[in-house]
């Protein structure tokens, strides 16, 4: 039973006429990678399923094709012939087990296809695609607007709800939107009227197709955040197109995705684009879905409260909670597993073709293959360190029944997560410990922090499995002067916080040379203070100019002289996550930060830190130098446990400290407790 009171804006049921929506949260389109592996829509349908028994009130599914040539990859996935109903109708008799309602997305690549048959409004090949695409004829449009309509048909057969037309991102629909892309003369190019002709035809013909009791959400662009966009009266004509052609909802739409303006990682502040939903709502009468770092249910509800929009679209916060909405029926939102933006299991999985997942949540796109049964045999298990492994472990083993206790030197959880909160733009790691903090009372666990654990301790104690999550130390460099007092290692200046100079030469250019980078460099304002976030990526809030950019920004540019450094001869930063790295790489950049590879370390004394580059040695006369290098595990107590028969187990940093992230401590960990 729901408490509409805990949020009574989100949880208020929304009626479209013909149906009602149990609430407004719109589970929002992500591809997971299932919908192209073998018998993918079983996984699939569990994986809605989960959500919907979690209490979305509507989810839209993974963009699908409406024919061959507008499938994002080859072997992309498309609802075109009668034969691919069955299959979505796994899906469909999943979700309406429950009082969700489910729309298909169909999204059409256009110049985003990454495939050599690739079409768009014109042949202007993207930036971010090797493939240019050929210009549509005539015929084509008009075929590919019927292949819309019979695409929903087949939705239609298929059991779902409704459908979304992908106008935004930069796909196909919005290519022909903006002169960007469009460089047309006949009656598809040239004015708005003639640009937004595909979208206002492909809702009329899909339309006309499935009748009105049928739910059409229309993706619109609200912001292209790309030069050659749409101003804002182009964006206001085609919203009240899309109304007046037969869109039941319309959904906001932020940034193609060659724009340079980050739009969803954890650095863009929550709920940082309502405010365009909410200027599109004097304009349009229909319900309005706003979106885009909108991750917790006491944002939504303000949002939702303040008049931005009717409903909210959250994506990646239900990969990271399925029980979202339930949990915040039931006032528990303490409980609920927060997405913290980091990309990293989710769209860099994508882009990289594996299957998406989520950090925090090894569970989502995993729901029929990593489960956790209640144990027939309750064991007393010892978890030493409460970073991400040993916390993920002990919540799940417990969930299946054991008795866990949990040891850390630390006087609070988090591990190496205490360190990464401090970095500007990466606060929401502080949601994940508050996560864990309150499933360690769920869950009973007993928690001994600022005990240092021997092996001896845990020798004589008795434990019927020890599970080693200690981690990793930092790794420790060999160059001459090393001992000198300016140099730093990263703990001492996230964890001790030791002062620093203006002058600082980061040696180790990895995730953590980045992050204390920009730990020295950026302004710690900009991930709360929305107004001057926009400015410093140029976004026009006034909407001046097209695609709302402004014309030459204004960045925010440290102090500091910085120089990052490492050996390979790579682009630094290279090896960032593939889409967020970019918005790493340009932060240090607009702060003025030299990022330098090929170096070899030479020497540190009172001058600075001795470089050699290109055979040719340099001096950077340096206040502090800081060792960013990478790290090595944290493993001493095991080799006497394995000779004292100990039943040991590593995970994590412990187990290996190489290319080691939170993704994979915290999966090893889920792995480990589901099987213990
Ligand atoms: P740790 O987090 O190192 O935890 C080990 C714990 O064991 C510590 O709390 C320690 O006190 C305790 N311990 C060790 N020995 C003992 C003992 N004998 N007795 C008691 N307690 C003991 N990863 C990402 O995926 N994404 C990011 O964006 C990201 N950003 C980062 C930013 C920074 C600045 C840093 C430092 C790390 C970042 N990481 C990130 C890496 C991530 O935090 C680690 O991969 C993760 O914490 C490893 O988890 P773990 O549980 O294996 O080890
Ligand atoms: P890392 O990514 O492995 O980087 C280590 C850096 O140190 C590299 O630049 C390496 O470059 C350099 N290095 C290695 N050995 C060295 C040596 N002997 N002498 C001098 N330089 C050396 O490790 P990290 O930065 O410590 O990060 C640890 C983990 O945390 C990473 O695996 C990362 O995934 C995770 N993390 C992720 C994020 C994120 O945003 N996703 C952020 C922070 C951390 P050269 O060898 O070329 O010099
Ligand atoms: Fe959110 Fe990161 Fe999980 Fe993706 S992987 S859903 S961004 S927490």
């Amino acid at each position: 039973m729901s408490n509409t009171s805990a949020y009574p804006h989100l949880l208020a049921p929304l009626d479209l006429g013909f149906t009602t929506l149990a609430n407004r949260t719109l589970m929002g389109s992500m591809h997971t990678g299932l919908e192209e592996e073998k018998n993918g829509f079983d996984k699939l349908a569990a994986f809605y399923e989960a959500r919907a028994k979690g209490g979305v009130g509507l989810i839209v599914t993974g963009g699908i094709s409406p024919n061959m040539r507008g499938r994002l990859a080859p072997f992309g996935c498309e609802l075109s012939k009668p034969w691919h109903v069955n299959k979505h109708k796994k899906i469909t008799a999943a979700v309406h087990k429950y009082d969700t309602k489910i729309c298909v997305q169909l999204l059409h690549a256009g110049r985003y296809a990454y495939h050599p048959f690739s079409v768009s409004a014109s042949k202007v090949k993207s930036a971010i695609n090797p493939f240019t695409p050929a210009e549509m004829s005539v015929r084509q449009i008009k075929g590919t607007i019927k292949d819309f309509a019979s695409s929903t048909r087949l939705a239609q057969k298929a059991g779902y709800d409704g459908v979304e037309i992908m106008g935004s991102e930069g796909y196909l629909i919005n290519q022909f939107a903006c002169t960007r892309v469009n460089k047309r003369t006949d009656e598809w190019g040239g004015s708005i009227e003639n640009r937004m002709r595909l979208a206002v035809e492909t809702i009329k013909a899909v339309r006309e197709r499935v009748g009105e009791k049928f739910i059409i959400i229309f993706r619109l662009s609200m912001l292209d955040l790309v030069e050659g966009g749409n101003t804002w009266e182009e964006v206001v004509t085609m919203a009240k197109a899309v109304e007046a052609a037969g869109a039941t909802i319309i959904n906001t739409g932020i940034g193609w995705h060659e724009a340079r303006v980050p739009t969803i990682a954890t650095s863009v502040p929550r709920a940082a684009f309502t405010w365009i939903t909410e200027r599109m709502k004097k304009e349009v009468s229909i319900p309005l879905v706003t979106t885009n770092r909108i991750n917790t249910p006491e944002v939504a509800e303000d949002v939702l409260a303040n008049g931005h929009a009717d409903m909210v679209s959250m994506a990646r916060p239900f990969l990271a909670d399925a029980d979202f909405v339930n949990k915040s029926a039931a006032n528990k939102s303490n409980a609920i597993n927060t997405c913290i933006g980091c990309n990293q299991a989710c769209l860099d999985h994508v882009f990289k073709q594996q299957r998406a997942s989520c950090l925090v949540n090894p569970v989502a796109c995993y729901e029929t293959e990593l489960t956790f049964e209640k144990t027939p045999t309750k064991k007393n298990i010892a978890v030493i360190g409460a970073g991400p492994a040993g916390l993920a472990f002990s919540v799940y083993a417990s969930q299946r029944g054991h008795k866990v206790t949990m040891f850390d030197r630390a006087d609070e959880i988090g591990g190496q997560f205490n360190f990464a909160k401090q970095v500007p733009g990466k606060e929401e790691f502080y949601e994940t410990l508050r996560y864990f903090n309150e499933q360690i009372k769920l869950n009973d666990i007993s928690l001994q922090l600022s005990q240092e654990v021997s092996a001896d301790d845990l020798i004589k104690s008795g434990f019927d499995e020890v599970v080693l999550a200690t981690g990793i130390v930092p790794r420790q460099l060999d160059i001459k002067g090393i001992e000198h007092p300016k140099v730093k290692s990263y703990l001492n200046v996230l964890r001790d916080k030791q002062p620093v100079g203006q002058k600082v030469a980061i040696v180790g250019a990895g995730g953590i040379g980045f992050d204390v980078a920009c730990f020295l460099a950026e302004d710690e304002s900009l991930s709360t203070d929305l107004e001057a976030w926009m400015k410093n990526w140029g976004v026009d809030k006034d909407y001046n100019e097209p695609g709302a950019l402004i014309t030459n920004p204004d960045f925010h540019k440290t102090e500091r002289e910085i120089y990052l450094l490492q050996r390979k001869t790579t682009k630094v930063g290279a090896g960032l996550g593939k889409t967020t790295g970019w918005i790493h790489r340009a932060t240090l950049q607009k702060n003025g930060v030299n990022m330098i590879p090929g170096v070899t370390y030479k020497e540190v004394n009172d001058t600075g830190l001795v470089i050699d580059i290109d055979g040719k040695e340099k001096t950077l006369e340096v206040d502090n130098v800081i060792i960013c290098a990478g790290q090595q595990s944290e493993r001493s107590l095991h080799q006497t446990l394995v000779d004292a028969n100990v039943s040991v187990h590593l995970i994590g940093g412990a187990n290996v400290a190489a290319e080691l992230d939170a993704k994979r401590a915290i999966r090893q960990a889920a792995e480990l407790a589901a099987t213990i």
